[in-house]
């Protein structure tokens, strides 16, 4: 049996608030036919009140795109787990590769904010990936055991059931290149056995693993009918309302095909 797919939307550091106010409309319009895939979308900080005002009554959920590991504080320019709350958001992205490349975030941080938002009842997407040069040295499942390891490994048993995973090959995100189904099944069945050797089948198996590297309609298909991926995070075919309402409607196609079977 394949897991209802969760299809999350990253917009990184596009979108006025009024503009994601105009995406999330047709967004709306054009999802509101979907039953069996959970939907998120994170959009920026500054559009999080407006969005979840347009979002309220509906089955799409609001994420953010990243979150400090304080409650509070003297923190300039951070964001804290109950302003995301207080946004509207049930999810938080934490590890995205872009934080981890550019402002230099590592797993111990990671492994606070994710703390933290487990804390505040914030749904962690869990980042992990690895470069190109450190998977044309086969370092990649080295590199993907030691995130899974310092970032997650360490979390007892109910709060890694409340946690999402995102395989996101480095070289992949925003390139256009996407990781081949096989390539990104092979990941997931090595992170799947990591959580299971840790936690037990019952809860490792249960943990959704998203896909996420230039994912677009026409590829949705082929990574979602693998056994390991249950879903994806989107980056720029999510920006555009006709694109991602099309991933979504590939994925709930795959899987309500695939437990017909
Ligand atoms: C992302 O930002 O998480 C991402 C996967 O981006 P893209 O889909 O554009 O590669």
């Amino acid at each position: 049996m394949k897991k209802r797919p969760l299809i999350a939307g990253n917009w990184k550091m596009y979108k006025t608030a009024s503009e994601a106010v105009t995406l999330v409309q047709t967004l709306k319009a054009a999802a509101h036919t979907v039953s069996n895939v959970t939907i998120v979308i994170c959009p920026p900080f500054t559009a999080l009140s407006e969005v979840s005002k347009v979002l309220k009554d509906t089955e799409i959920h609001l994420g953010a795109q990243n979150m400090y590991s304080a409650p509070e504080g003297a923190f300039t320019g951070e964001i804290s787990p109950t302003m995301l709350k207080d946004s509207g958001c049930r999810y938080v992205i934490l590890g995205h590769s872009e934080r981890r490349q550019y402002f230099k975030e590592d797993d111990i941080l990671i492994h606070e904010k994710v703390k933290t938002a487990l804390k505040y009842s914030l749904i962690p997407i869990v980042c992990v990936g690895e470069t190109l040069a450190e998977r044309e040295a086969k370092k990649h499942f080295d590199v993907v055991k030691t995130q899974f390891d310092d970032s997650i490994g360490g979390l007892e048993k109910e709060d890694i059931s409340k946690v999402v995973i995102a395989y996101e090959p480095v070289w992949a995100i925003g390139t256009g290149k996407t990781a081949t189904p096989d390539q990104a099944e092979q990941m997931h069945s090595y992170i799947r056995r990591l959580l299971n050797e840790r936690y037990g089948q019952e809860i490792g198996n249960r943990i959704p693993l998203l896909y996420g590297g230039s994912v677009k309609p026409d590829n949705t298909k082929s990574l979602m009918e693998k056994p390991n991926i249950d879903g994806a995070l989107v980056g720029g075919a999510s920006l555009k309302a006709e694109s991602f309402a099309q991933i979504i409607q590939e994925a709930q196609q795959t899987y309500e095909s695939g437990n017909q079977s």
